[in-house]
């Protein structure tokens, strides 16, 4: 079968000819349908990530973000027969876990993230598989296409846990949103659709008119503003409720920490690149100063599907919308290079293998 493939950090990922996946006794195999491109795995392409244990090695398929169809089903799976449509959420549980057994599978003792590791090969290819199939796996509802449970992927749920489950969001919260690539803009729609008012921050117009048509309540060019912090302030009255750093960059996380009022929330979702190494400096004695709260977020718990898919279902909310273009697997090694400037606006998916 055909898969994307990485052979230097940083080189072009090829369209290489590899096995199709046999599935193991816990797993099965999909057949893709779908599968978002992401700025994980231009990171994970770049070599970053060893400073917290992720190195992503030459070999490896890449993509994380799928839906598609059962081909394959290893002996001990009970749940998923051939012809269930699923998608999987990137962060791959054991079951086992203290974490896992709790309903936080997104932070399990032993995650396993779906193409990034060797022992977990990614959906940039015609078929994967999953472990702890039945587990992992989750029913994709009629209502949802395959193309835009893939807009779903990481980056909308990861906005949606951040913004529900961490900043714990209420109706008429100001939300700075640092960041407008495919997880800001996600967070810009569901701050709006949830009924607060996002304030959409990113250096490139196109993605600020992005924001507002996803119902941002005002933008701010941060290559254009002398003091991103003040700008929100003017336009929030004093400060938002709840920032997100939507980059993870020093200046992002900087900028969002400095936008809150006081008792705000930051939620930091990206991660770092090579020049913060997963270091940045706070203003720790303004935030405590303030009572500012700092929380991570990754992913999100996989029992939290069942209340993101009634929300599409009733028209709340639209991945569809943040999703961009729409690829064949052949354009993924030029899409992800494009990320490297910034370029792509939204989530490309590939809807073609
Ligand atoms: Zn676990
Ligand atoms: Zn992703």
């Amino acid at each position: 079968m055909r898969a994307a493939v990485i052979e230097e950090h940083g080189e072009p990922l090829t369209i290489q000819d590899v096995p199709y996946p046999e599935p193991q006794p816990d797993q099965v195999v999909i057949e893709t349908e779908a599968c978002g491109v992401c700025r994980s795995d231009w990171h994970a392409w770049q070599g970053d990530w060893e400073w917290f244990g992720i190195q992503t090695g030459p070999g490896q398929i890449l993509g994380h973000e799928p839906a598609g169809v059962v081909a394959d089903v290893g002996a001990d799976v009970e749940q998923f027969s051939e012809g269930d449509r699923i998608t999987v959420p990137f962060h791959l549980g054991d079951g086992s876990c203290q974490y896992c057994q709790r309903g936080h599978a997104n932070i399990c003792e032993t995650s396993m993230p779906l193409g990034f590791l060797d022992a977990a090969p990614g959906a940039f290819a015609e078929a994967f598989p999953v472990r702890e199939a039945d587990f992992n796996c989750v029913t994709l509802p009629d209502a949802v296409d395959f193309t835009e449970m893939a807009g779903l992927g990481c980056r909308f749920m990861t906005a949606y846990h951040a913004l529900t489950d961490r900043a714990d969001l209420r109706p008429g919260d100001a939300v700075a949103i640092h960041g407008c690539g495919g997880v800001g803009l996600s967070a810009v729609h569901i701050a709006d659709a949830l009924g607060a008012e996002p304030i959409a921050v990113d250096v490139q117009e196109g993605k600020l008119d992005r924001a507002r048509d996803l119902g941002a309540a005002a933008t701010i060019n941060a290559d254009e503003a002398d003091n991103v912090p003040g700008e929100v302030h003017a336009v929030t009255d004093g400060g938002a409720d709840v920032a997100i750093d939507a980059l993870g960059i020093a200046e992002t996380c900087r900028n969002a920490v400095g936008s809150l009022d006081k008792q705000g929330t930051h939620v930091q979702v990206g991660l770092t690149t090579d020049e913060e190494a997963g270091e940045i400096s706070l203003p720790v004695d303004t935030m405590t100063l303030q009572e500012i709260d700092f929380h991570g977020s990754y992913g999100m718990p996989p029992v939290r599907y069942d209340e993101l898919f009634r929300l599409i279902d009733a028209g709340t909310l639209a991945p569809s919308k943040i999703v961009g273009e729409t690829l064949a697997l052949e354009d993924v090694p030029a899409t992800l290079s494009s990320m490297g400037a910034y370029e792509t606006v939204g989530i490309p998916v590939i809807d073609e293998f």
